[in-house]
């Protein structure tokens, strides 16, 4: 599943493919969309909202996609052939320059511009937004202290931009279990400013890392590494299969803090 941090990267490359072109051509292949035709338009920014993604055409029109689990936006140039199934295609923009295709995405609706706020107004402050505010961030985390930490880091709504990869590792830098209340959390505003580290450190490359090391094998310290050994203790790390939101963690590193209190 794509974190905050790789849709964010993805805006910023259709932004700067596509912004100020005019659409020469429109393919939805969603059913409610089927018949709609953008062509000759311009398209006028995509920007990223925690994990989904605004792009804007014409001055009414807002495409909003979503990557979910599989989605993924690619750019061509217009004789290059496509790294993935033509049936995956969910929408297709055409300019003179680039198409770009939108494969396996969770949502493909074009919406009225001034309905963006129905779309994206859930989100709690967005981690790598011009309107990020990690006070509303922990304020929305805190408000139920008994809900685990990994649970209430992957709710949108509370602070967006955190998808399993990224949950698994900041409870580890944590050293917390994943199901740790999060008023058990020992410095809530230390994991949430690190949230924000980490994927402003990772924005702008495509091989994400936690551990401060590129190498191949070394970039994450637990995410994807069950049965491996702790980097930082040597322990086996743990891992639960979780109906397909697979979660990580090294039992000695990360306690499962359930009740501080003697
Ligand atoms: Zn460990």
């Amino acid at each position: 599943m794509p974190e905050g941090d790789t849709v964010w990267r993805t805006a910023k490359h259709l932004d700067q493919a596509l912004t100020g072109r005019v659409l020469t051509r429109t393919d939805f292949r969603v059913p409610a969309f089927a018949t709609l035709d953008l062509s000759g338009q311009p398209v006028n920014g995509t920007i990223a909202r925690g994990k989904h993604l605004l792009t804007r055409i014409g001055d009414d029109h807002t495409l909003h996609t979503h990557l979910k689990m599989e989605g993924s936006w690619h750019l061509y140039r217009p004789t290059t052939s496509w790294r993935r199934p033509v049936h995956e295609a969910r929408v297709v923009l055409h300019t003179e320059e680039w198409h770009a295709v939108g494969f396996a995405l969770g949502i493909t609706e074009v919406i009225p511009r001034e309905d963006e706020v129905d779309a994206v107004g859930h989100l709690g402050p967005d981690l790598l937004g011009p309107d990020w505010d990690e006070q509303e961030a922990l304020r929305r985390l805190g408000a139920d202290p008994l809900r685990p930490i990994g649970e209430a880091l992957l709710d949108q709504r509370n602070l967006a931009g955190v998808g399993n990869m990224y949950k698994a590792e900041l409870c580890f830098l944590a050293g917390v279990h994943h199901d740790t209340p999060v008023g058990e959390v020992p410095d809530l505003r230390r994991m949430v400013r690190r949230a924000k580290q980490v994927l402003e450190a990772n924005k702008e490359r495509v091989q994400q890392a936690t551990t401060g090391d590129l190498r191949r094998g070394k970039q994450l310290w637990v995410y994807a590494r069950g049965r491996q050994s702790c980097l930082r203790c040597g322990t086996r790390i743990a891992y639960d299969e979780n109906g397909g939101r697979p979660a990580y963690w090294c039992p000695v590193c990360q306690p499962l803090r359930t009740d501080s209190r003697p």
